[in-house]
């Protein structure tokens, strides 16, 4: 199994895309460099595409993750890269949907570890905790479209949350009321992927 051209590009571009709005929501709560660091991610992924697309799908992935540890900066940029790398470290070489639910799940862990974070203080976990338990606990094949309105569903429960990690906490109660932008270019990202995944399918 290969990623192709098509699918990196268009999550690429899909991200790309949205970079304004990710600036906006990082300069509410933020330094408001998270648009600029999600596109420098993008561009180091773009730059290695050839590679991407000859290599194997859990050797890609893994790459990926590698690249964006190494470019993307920012908190996100490694936490990011830990999703991927160890994704990619776990996945066989034809994942079914059930050896993804269990590398995402591992993957998700190692997020955890490095950010030293969890649940419901106010980051990318919050999207990406709920989305592991999901492939977990409800069986494959999932409605991509119902994926995707759940990992916006995530991000938005965000707004009510007070930052505990991240730059936001150091606003303490006041970054209440706005979405975490970590959390929003993770369902982004997420929705891009099930949009393709519903396509070719
Ligand atoms: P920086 O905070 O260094 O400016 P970005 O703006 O690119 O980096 O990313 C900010 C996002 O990173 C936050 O919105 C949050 O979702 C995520 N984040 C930051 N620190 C952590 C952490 N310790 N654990 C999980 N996610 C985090
Ligand atoms: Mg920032």
């Amino acid at each position: 199994m290969h990623l192709t051209r098509n699918f990196i590009e268009s999550v690429i571009t899909g991200l790309i895309k949205e970079k304004d709005l990710l600036t906006q929501l990082d300069i509410a709560i933020g330094d408001g460099d998270h648009g600029a660091n999600i596109e420098r991610g993008c561009q180091a992924v773009q730059a290695i595409i050839e590679e991407l697309v000859e290599i194997g799908l859990p050797q890609a992935i893994q790459k990926a993750g590698f690249v964006l540890i190494m470019n993307m900066g920012g908190a996100s940029g490694p936490l990011y890269g830990t999703l991927l790398l160890n994704l990619g470290k776990q996945l066989p070489e034809n994942p079914s949907f059930s050896d993804f639910a269990e590398a995402f799940e591992t993957a998700v862990q190692a997020v955890k570890i490095r950010g030293r974070s969890d649940f419901g203080q106010k980051s990318i976990l919050d999207v990406l905790i709920p989305m592991s338990q999901l492939f977990v606990e409800k069986p494959a094949p999932w409605n991509w479209k119902t994926v995707s309105e759940f990992a916006l569903e995530c991000a938005s429960k965000t707004i009510v949350l007070e930052a505990k990690v991240g730059r936001a906490a150091f606003l303490g109660k006041r970054s209440i009321g706005h979405v975490d932008p970590g959390a929003y270019s993770c369902a982004l990202m997420i929705c891009q992927i099930c949009e393709l995944l519903e396509d070719s399918l």
